[in-house]
């Protein structure tokens, strides 16, 4: 009922920057090139994903918002699998959809036929015909309109604009390949170019200054748990005064890692001065055995089996690197 669906939703939809990461990985799912983001008032107001994705036909779109509905799991199997593709299973559209007005324009790639599909608190208003590109538009208006204690949650615009900045920039370096973009109240913040190199993603993100300071990182630990490290790290004079600039991802997959970021920090030993911390976009590749994912699914925490292991081998990628650098 009513009710339960409320509850449901506010596990997967926290905050607007939470419907921003859900649309955004149903449009990296829909093999897109070109993604747009653009918010209003934080995202309090407006939220607007829009992709160059395989599209939806109409039954799919229906489909698309009922309850527990996905295209990406064919058995049981895949669900145990779990982490093939990205998201919550089969949920983020319907819960959205329960939380605020949803509007989605849809077409599939070499279709001739679009869809708009309109759901209200939960309920489908609408679904028509409709001319538009193909690939999807999924806009998100007023959204906890129905539920506002949940609305009174929501923190000032620019905070709520600041966490989906925060998601948006994660998903733009973790996808050098796809174009990426952010615009807040018809401003643009940044666009990625989508060539494929994590330095040309960086530039469009942090700007020449930063891209230009960056140290390539490229390691395969001989022992320990890490096959790989990769990425960019700042040059130790390029700073921040926060550690929000630290992008650490497993498996290809953002997460906040106290043990990551300090590993880094420590392969920079003396460099840094007082409260400053570098820019990095770091890649940690492991057998999915030795990570567990799922300690939380909305706050991105992972913890290691060995995690001194971990700790050890990226900071040895970072000094090397910095060493490679002459630093
Ligand atoms: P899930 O992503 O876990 O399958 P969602 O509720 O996020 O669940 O999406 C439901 C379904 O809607 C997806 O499985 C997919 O088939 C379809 N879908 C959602 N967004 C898009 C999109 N941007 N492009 C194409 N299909 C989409
Ligand atoms: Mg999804």
């Amino acid at each position: 009922d009513r009710t339960v669906r409320q509850i449901a939703a506010g596990e997967v939809v926290e905050r607007p920057a939470s419907v921003v990461k859900e649309l955004l990985e149903n449009s990296l799912d829909a093999d897109a090139s070109r993604i747009s983001v653009a918010v209003d008032a934080g995202g309090t107001e407006g939220i607007r994903v829009r992709d160059d994705g395989v599209g939806m036909r109409r039954a799919s779109v229906e489909r698309a918002v009922e309850e527990h509905t996905t295209s990406k799991i064919d058995d049981i199997e895949d669900l145990e699998a779990g982490v093939g593709t990205l998201g919550f299973r089969g949920e983020a559209l319907h819960t959205i959809g329960a939380v605020s007005r949803l509007t989605i324009r849809t077409k599939p790639r070499g279709g001739d036929a679009g869809t708009e599909l309109r759901v209200e608190g939960g309920e489908v208003t609408e679904v028509a015909p409709a001319g538009c590109p193909e690939g999807t538009v999924v806009e998100v208006t007023d959204l906890f309109y129905n539920t506002p204690a949940r609305r009174k949650f929501l923190k000032t615009t620019a905070t709520e604009f600041d966490h989906v900045n925060t998601v948006v920039t994660h998903y733009a370096l973790a996808n050098p390949d796809v174009a990426i973009s952010i615009e807040h109240d018809d401003r643009e913040l940044f666009a990625t170019e989508g060539r494929g190199d994590l330095r040309s993603a960086v530039l469009s993100v942090y700007g020449r200054e930063v891209a230009e300071s960056m140290i390539e990182v490229a390691h395969e630990p001989d022992s320990g748990p890490l096959e790989r490290v990769t990425g960019l790290v700042s040059h130790p004079e390029t700073t921040r005064s926060t550690r929000e600039y630290l992008s650490t991802f497993v498996n290809d997959r953002y997460v906040t890692a106290g043990v990551l970021r300090e590993a880094v920090l420590e392969a920079y030993g003396g460099q840094l001065a007082a409260d400053r911390y570098p820019f990095a976009v770091l890649f940690v590749d492991l057998s999915p055995d030795a990570v567990d994912v799922n300690v939380h699914p909305r706050k991105m925490e992972v913890r290691f089996d060995d995690e001194s292991g971990v700790r050890e081998s990226v900071t040895a990628a970072v000094r090397d690197a910095l060493l490679e650098a002459g630093l």
